[in-house]
């Protein structure tokens, strides 16, 4: 009926080796999951901690997740013992309380910083300046328990693809460049059902699919 091994493997042959698919799971039931695990899928997004958190209890423990959503400090402890990269940091605030919960578990937990990059004004994220503070502060050496492993950034919703590539390119830019830093950035992640081909061929190489995968979601999140 759903057609998840089909949308996984037709999604996978146009995307390049090094380049990690999040199959963003956000809003679908376990047995969504489990057909996408199934057919070989291991990354999962999710944007909400405590749907999450569920989906980790009842799903195989070789499961990589991913925090996608934005993020409440307060929460963060629920997953910290689990979660594999966190996307959406766009404060000093959530990484000293991710370091801080990371620490109780004897763990590194790799955190992407979300840069905005989208002209709309709803999205969240840091601008190029607010991270370039963050990275080269002082007390960032103080966290011994995150890694600042690459950066996150979501486009504007529209189909002008000039103004896609503009801000998938300032992102992709802005990373080549910390490549001759101390940082030495991995993961660059962008690109969604809508714009993932364009914004791979911009230098991402981590996209984070859902519609596309698990067909459209029953309510708005
Ligand atoms: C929901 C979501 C996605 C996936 O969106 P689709 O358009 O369904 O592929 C990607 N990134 C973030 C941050 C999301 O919240």
């Amino acid at each position: 009926m759903t057609g998840i091994k089909e949308n996984l493997d037709k999604i996978k042959i146009t995307i390049p080796e090094n380049v990690t698919l999040v199959a963003v799971s956000k809003t679908k039931p376990i047995t969504d999951i489990q057909e996408a695990y199934d057919a070989g899928q291991r990354v999962f997004g999710e944007n909400k901690i405590q749907e999450m958190v569920t989906k980790f209890d009842a799903l195989p423990k070789d499961i990589e997740w991913h925090m996608i959503g934005h993020l409440q400090s307060n929460k963060v402890k629920y997953m910290a013992h689990f979660v594999d990269l966190i996307h959406g940091v766009d404060s000093f605030k959530t990484l000293k309380e991710i370091n801080k919960q990371a620490k109780k578990h004897n763990r590194v937990i790799n955190c992407l910083l979300q840069a905005r990059i989208a002209k709309e004004e709803t999205k969240f994220g840091l601008s190029f300046l607010d991270i370039d503070t963050i990275i080269s502060s002082e007390e960032i050496l103080a966290l011994q328990n995150i890694k600042i492993v690459g950066f996150m950034g979501m486009a504007t919703f529209t189909d002008n693809q000039t103004q896609l590539q503009d801000e998938f390119t300032s992102l992709a830019d802005f990373f080549k460049n910390k490549q001759e830093t101390a940082l030495k950035p991995t993961i660059l992640s962008m690109g969604m059902s809508g714009d993932y081909q364009l914004a791979i061929k911009n230098g991402s190489n981590m996209v984070r699919i859902g519609s596309a995968i698990f067909g459209v979601r029953n309510y708005i999140v």
